[in-house]
């Protein structure tokens, strides 16, 4: 459970604490159809504690849960905090680019929507803030032509395109500082695109950003 995480800038390193993890739900319209939700009309907010940061390789499925699926997410380093920041200003307040697990207790958080209770027993658990490194968001080039991808066992199930997001980026930013002020450190989980499945241990997944970021773990 690391709560530094490190973030390569061409040849330099540098450590970053993580203070707020923040989640988006609901942002890819095939994935709200194949959970059978319904699109929201402001984006779905929620937090996973610090203590849920995993950077590999290892996995470890929590007890409490039968039935964990991965959610593969782009993940955005805010580096200057604010509050209010427009959508025109958002960009200039992340430093950092990651692909990231939203680990989901799938059991546990359709029993908790069904009695209309909070998620973070479904969603905050050890290791389900899984994270690969960072890339500095200068390197990534164009943000709406980003695709990246899963693998779990060498086989593709899950393909996110930026231009597919409900709410983009920026304007996700802008609507999370209208309501917390956003610190240096803080992560922001853009929601999952469609292709959700449980995990099982022994399972070995494989996060790319083509030319950016290739990052494995494996499930214990
Ligand atoms: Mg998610």
């Amino acid at each position: 459970m690391p709560s530094e995480i490190r973030l390569q800038t061409g040849n330099s390193v540098s450590a970053v604490r993580i203070e707020n993890i923040f989640c988006i739900g609901r942002n890819y319209a095939a994935h709200i159809a194949e959970l059978g939700n319904r699109p929201s009309e402001s984006p779905v907010v929620f937090l996973k504690p610090t203590s849920a940061l995993n950077t590999g390789p290892i996995i470890d499925l929590p007890a409490h849960s039968a039935d964990v699926h991965f959610e593969t997410e782009l993940v955005f380093l805010v580096g200057k905090g604010g509050k209010n920041i427009s959508e025109a200003d958002a960009l200039a307040h992340v430093s950092g680019v990651a692909l990231g697990l939203d680990l989901t207790a799938r059991d546990l958080q359709n029993q908790n929507k069904k009695l209309g209770l909070p998620w973070a027993t479904a969603k905050g658990f050890d290791d389900s803030a899984s994270l690969s490194n960072f890339v500095p968001l200068s390197q990534v080039g164009e943000l709406n032509s980003l695709e990246f991808f899963l693998h779990v066992n060498g086989e593709q199930r899950q393909h996110g395109k930026v231009c597919n997001m409900i709410y983009s980026v920026p304007t996700l930013i802008a609507y999370l500082s209208q309501v917390f002020t956003l610190q240096a450190g803080d992560l922001i989980y853009t929601g999952t695109p469609e292709g959700v499945a449980a995990l099982k241990s022994g399972d070995h997944l494989r996060l790319t950003l083509p030319g950016q970021i290739d990052c494995e773990f494996s499930v214990a």
